[in-house]
């Protein structure tokens, strides 16, 4: 604690997440010390934060972003914002990267945020202390370096940690025997950046997320011949027209030659991931017990909590979701754990609750490296952190018209993001979009 019985948080990242932790921390000053956050970059934004180069920043530490020159966002503005500060009222429902980045800036000048970031400063560890009288027991040692000059490094002590490092910057790439007989161009989506330089090539493109569906048609609007191999069946809907689908590569053959779960074949100039990236902690002490393996992070409870160090908090590890109105819903139960107005179960009780979760989704059939997608199960989720943490839910609208966008994205690939939104009141909203169609 600090001198005057605050509690001192230390937050790990200035992105989205890193930026609401900050700001709902200085909006407790009864409990909470002003934050320290900790930002590797010169910037605020993380993701939103675009960076032409790709491989490593002039301190050679690697490229933080994976965004895309002419990215649009894929969630409306209306239910894409913190539910606190929306975006500003002019703008389509889908905007241009930029805005996002711009609107991250608007939230720091807003609730007086910069003041209590670190600039050029990478965490290097988080370690636990048992200390007499802490919180729970506990304070969190945490050591950064000066981003620039490694040498200066500098570990002050907190009462929390809150990890927000994003998890969109290491690639993940699966294992394909013989990949290294490719001959062409293999790349990762991390490293795309314009669909220019693909012009006219061919393509295997793999992995048909949103990255991939969104690259997919950026590159047949150049002209590049691409063959869109995944896991899942057929994609039903409309594909920009020359893209061919096919099921996942399964190995490179001696010539360089890929060859497909079916048996057919292809020998593109191209091989491009767009296969997700790796979660990853390497400041986190071994001891603190968080597994990473196979895109799945555990045990936490409620996908947030060490059962074991509960004055450690790693946001926004769900994959498949809103990301700032979650940031938003775990943020708040967070503080409501360290202000005591959520009293969290005995170790024992949250290890049950993480295993219990655990063995009712492999229950119904989801794969370990799907246990973090939690999709439409999101909403009952804010909704329990809130009740938990006696706070505000989300507006009712909210689940809604992000769900319908999932439809209408499925359904109109090509255009969905022409469509504009109009939220009329706390449950009602409207969408027309650009054609007049609806
Ligand atoms: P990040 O934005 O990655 O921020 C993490 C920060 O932590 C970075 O600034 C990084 O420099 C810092 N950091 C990391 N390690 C350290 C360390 N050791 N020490 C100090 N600092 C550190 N979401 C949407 O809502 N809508 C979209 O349309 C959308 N499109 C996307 C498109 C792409 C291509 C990608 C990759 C993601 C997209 N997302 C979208 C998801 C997006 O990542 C989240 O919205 C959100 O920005 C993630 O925020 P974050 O704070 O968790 O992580």
């Amino acid at each position: 604690m600090s001198g005057l019985g605050k509690l001192r948080v230390a937050v790990i990242g200035a992105g989205a997440a890193g930026l609401c932790a900050a700001r709902h921390l200085l909006s407790r000053p009864d409990t909470f010390a002003p934050p320290v956050v900790y930002e590797l970059t010169k910037n605020i934004g993380g993701t939103w934060v675009y960076e032409e180069r790709v491989g490593s920043y002039d301190n050679g530490l690697p490229i933080h972003s994976s965004m895309y020159r002419d990215l649009r966002t894929n969630i409306p503005k209306e239910v894409m914002s913190f539910p606190d500060f929306p975006f500003a009222k002019h703008l389509p429902s889908f905007v241009h990267h930029t805005e996002v980045r711009k609107y991250l800036e608007q939230y720091c000048d807003h609730f007086r945020l910069w003041d209590h970031i670190q600039f050029g400063t990478s965490v290097a560890s988080v370690t636990p202390v048992d200390v007499k009288g802490g919180w729970n027991g506990l304070a969190w040692n945490v050591t950064s370096n000066d981003g620039i000059n490694h040498s200066k490094s500098t570990t002050e002590r907190f009462d929390a940690v809150m990890v927000c490092n994003g998890h969109f910057y290491d690639p993940y790439i699966p294992a394909i025997p013989g990949l290294e007989k490719f001959k062409g161009m293999l790349m990762h989506s991390h490293d795309y950046r314009s669909a220019e330089p693909l012009a006219g090539k061919s393509v295997v493109l793999l992995g048909a997320g949103l990255s991939g569906l969104d690259i997919c048609m950026e590159l047949s609007n150049v002209d590049a011949k691409v063959i869109l191999s995944h896991g899942q069946r057929p994609l039903t809907c409309p594909l920009p027209s020359g893209v061919q689908q096919a099921p996942p590569v399964t190995s490179v053959l001696d010539d360089g030659t890929l060859e497909f779960k079916n048996g057919e074949r292809a020998k593109p100039e191209v091989f491009l991931f767009c296969t997700g990236y790796n979660f990853t902690f390497p400041f986190l002490d071994k001891k603190v017990g968080v597994n990473v393996q196979d895109h799945h992070v555990w045990p936490l409870y409620k996908f947030l909590i060490p059962p074991a160090y509960p004055s450690l908090f790693i946001v926004g590890i769900c994959r498949a979701i809103c990301p700032f109105p979650h940031f938003h819903m775990q943020t708040k139960f967070i503080l409501s754990v360290l202000d005591g107005s959520f009293r969290l179960p005995s170790r024992e009780d949250m290890e049950k609750d993480v295993e219990l979760d655990i063995a009712a989704r492999r229950a119904r059939g989801i794969a370990t490296r799907h246990i973090l997608k939690l999709d439409s199960e999101q909403w009952a989720y804010n909704d329990e952190l809130a009740h938990l943490g006696g706070f505000e839910p989300l507006p009712r609208y909210w689940s809604n018209l992000y769900e319908s966008n999932k439809v209408f994205r499925a359904r109109d690939m090509l255009n969905y993001k022409t469509y504009n939104y109009t939220v009329l009141d706390n449950m009602e909203w409207k969408v027309h979009d650009l054609h007049g169609q609806h």
